[in-house]
């Protein structure tokens, strides 16, 4: 017989929950004794992966091998934790939870192989877009058919419809081990209807910082008892099994705390024989009051409290018209959390369900009610922000167009114009985030450009560039020059490269060798000419956006991509020489600065290819060959070391080492015409 079988699962941070209806009635799976599975990795010695209470209880003594709050991460394509032969991203640390996940449902309900099991899995209410479909695609890699991703928040005030019957504003505080979410819904229970209204919160704040923070203050204990640092293996002066194994027990004494603390006004703590220490056994005591606990961690109520009343006074929330306040997540059994949150709302908050459970009990009503009788209708809202990059006073700044919490489906238009004079190419670049005066404060989205503009000054040209966004999550990104009519409709998906047909753009980091012995051939004017005429004619190139590292003595970044001509040359005045050169330094900035961008990324260092020392040497070829960019090289002069420039520069798909010579600077711009050349013919 194939049926199939609806669940909800509640993914959290710290524990994971999963629930399917009986008989009508919601009932939580348990994983071994208990109904919460931990969010916890660990890797075996032979590359093997555990997940749950195993892996935790390894990982205390072996933190090294374990992988804990991965949700945390979640849609960040650079975080990878490295193991012997093994690379685990968040997306695939979230996978190997839902696998578990899916074999306890298989033994648990007797389901066969091959049967259908439906998951509405739940993701905190401020997920990007990014993070949603990373989620999905976990869900579906761990074998379930994903019909629905809901918010935490959602999911909460769902659990509770089945227990009230008016109409309500609610506003969900979800205090996990990771993530803080909040959420103002609006519900109509007797309809089912679930209206999101805002959301808020903090991606990276919750239990893990108190336990962080205790854990940090029984250090200080240890270290004023035995003199000792404990702050690194390094200056502790233990073994590295012991280091680790001591500092993993400790931050589960740490966490034991905590909890005790939510209970009672004192907390004993015993960590028999926590490590040696000049041969004898260090049995670590102590007892912690709930007022020395409340003590240290202030600085986190505060923030927890500035996230609501910031929100409540963004999005103007009459605070008497809230008709309850919710809270969820294991961290809100803190009673100073709860405390603050009714002198807040001035009222009681409503806590009749069991915190922990309230998650996934409303995902699985969800996932049952996609088929069942009674339908529930959720209406979600964008959590962030969409807008684009513009040139503004303080250089790139963010236009927001679509605003955050509006409704799916959303259209909205603004006019935009050139930055340069006679400039018949814009480039839209899509970023996701509130912060309109500091760029690098939001998400790379996605990015197109528009030819055929009207040619004339700038400032005359008038492009409008349209937003649709919908429930699935598909942006629709339309740019039309109203003079020309020129007009490009793009769909985009975050972090998807828009290949329409056209050449992919490339952003380069132009690392430009300004030290003092060097300054390309003793010569840093004739260098900053050099420079000056390759920006003039960049914007002819194919060059998305070009960023330069000035690596001198300090290798700072002095300027981020960009492709603001006027401020690439302001910058280019302003290199300095001086000092030695740290190069490698200056590789690792432009490997960061390049990071967040979708193109096709590559790092030019231009040099005279004499390294200050071996040991810088050794240095730049290694960090240039881990950053996982291509790297080319252009050296100038006849005195330069060939050998460390092959090192450092990659080996192209043809097979060829990307490494350049040129006898003088004025051959800068043409070399470098010749490599975007051969680059858009791979
Ligand atoms: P998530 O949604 O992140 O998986 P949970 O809602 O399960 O998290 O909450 C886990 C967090 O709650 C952990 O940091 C845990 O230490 C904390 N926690 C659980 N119970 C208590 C308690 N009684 N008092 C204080 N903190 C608690
Ligand atoms: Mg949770």
């Amino acid at each position: 017989m194939s049926e199939i079988i609806q669940v909800g699962i509640d993914l959290g941070t710290t524990n994971t929950l999963v629930s399917v209806m009986n008989k009508g009635k919601m009932k939580c799976l348990k994983f071994g004794r208990s109904e919460m599975l931990p969010s916890v990795l660990y890797v075996n010695e032979d590359g093997s992966i555990e997940v749950g209470e195993k892996a935790q209880a390894k990982g205390v003594i072996d933190p090294n091998n374990r992988i804990k709050s991965s949700k945390t991460w979640m849609g960040d394509f650079y975080k990878t934790w490295k193991f012997d032969g093994l690379e685990v991203t968040p997306t695939l640390a979230a996978t190997e939870i839902l696998k578990t996940v899916k074999a306890n449902v298989m033994k648990r309900l007797k389901v066969e192989e091959g049967t259908t099991i439906e998951a509405v899995i739940t993701v905190p209410a401020y997920f990007t877009s990014n993070q949603i479909d990373e989620t999905r695609k976990a869900g579906q890699a761990a074998g379930f058919k994903v019909t629905r991703i809901t918010t935490e928040p959602m999911a909460a005030a769902i659990a509770y419809g089945a227990t009230l019957a008016t109409d309500d504003k609610l506003f969900v505080i979800d205090l996990g081990g990771g993530t803080f979410d909040i959420s103002v819904l609006q519900v109509n229970y007797e309809n089912n209807v679930y209206d999101n209204l805002a959301v808020d919160g903090d991606k990276k704040l919750g239990g893990d910082d108190f336990d962080e923070t205790i854990f940090k203050y029984f250090n200080q204990i240890i270290q004023e008892d035995l003199e000792i640092d404990l702050s690194s293996l390094g200056t502790s002066g233990l073994e590295y099994g012991q280091y680790y194994s001591m500092q993993g027990r400790l931050l589960q004494a740490a966490e034991r705390a905590k909890v005790e603390l939510s209970e009672s006004d004192e907390a004993e703590v015993l960590v028999p024989n926590l490590f040696t220490y000049e041969g004898e056994e260090y049995n670590f005591e102590t007892r912690l009051s709930r007022a020395k606990f409340d003590s240290l961690c202030a600085p986190l109520y505060k923030r927890i409290n500035q996230t609501i009343t910031d929100m409540i006074k963004r999005e103007n929330i009459d605070i008497k018209g809230i008709g309850r306040v919710i809270l969820v997540g294991g961290s809100c059994y803190i009673p100073a959390i709860k405390e603050n949150v009714e002198k807040i709302f001035n009222q009681k908050v409503y806590t009749d369900m069991d915190l922990s459970t309230l998650v996934v009990t409303g995902a699985c009503i969800l996932a049952n009610s996609q088929t069942g009788v009674e339908k529930v209708q959720v209406n979600d809202i964008i959590s962030h922000s969409l807008g684009i990059e513009v040139v503004g006073e303080n250089g790139q700044e963010l236009s927001r167009i679509l605003l955050k919490n509006r409704k799916y489906p959303a259209t909205e238009a603004e006019i935009f114009t050139t930055t340069f004079d006679y400039q018949e190419v814009v480039t839209i670049n899509v970023y996701e985030g509130e912060d309109e005066k500091d760029l690098t404060k939001n998400e790379f989205y996605g990015s197109f450009t528009l030819e055929g503009i009207e040619k004339a000054k700038k400032g005359v040209p008038q492009i409008e560039v349209t937003f649709n966004f919908d429930e699935s999550r598909i942006l629709e990104v339309t740019a039309k020059d109203l003079t020309t009519s020129a007009c490009k409709k793009v769909t985009m998906k975050k972090g998807e490269k828009i290949i329409s047909g056209e050449q992919s753009p490339i952003d380069f980091m132009l690392l430009i060798d300004a030290s003092g012995s060097m300054s390309i051939g003793g010569r840093m004017d004739e260098a900053k000419k050099a420079c000056n005429k390759l920006i003039e004619e960049m914007i002819d190139l194919s060059v998305h956006r070009l960023g330069l590292v000035d690596f001198t003595s300090r290798a700072e970044l002095i300027c981020g991509l960009t492709q603001d001509e006027n401020k690439l040359l302001d910058t280019v005045a302003h290199i300095t020489t001086g000092g030695s050169t740290n190069m490698h330094h200056a590789i690792k900035i432009a490997n960061n600065e390049l990071k967040s961008s979708i193109n096709d990324k590559v790092i030019i260092i231009v040099t005279d290819g004499r390294p200050d020392n071996n040991e810088e040497a050794k240095a730049m070829a290694k960090v240039s060959k881990q950053s996982g960019i291509r790297v080319i090289t252009i050296g100038v002069g006849n005195d330069i070391d060939r050998e460390l420039m092959k090192r450092l520069s990659s080996v192209s798909e043809t097979n060829q080492v990307e490494f350049y010579q040129i006898n003088n600077m004025n051959k800068l711009a043409e070399t470098f015409k010749t490599i975007i050349n051969s680059l858009s013919r791979q």
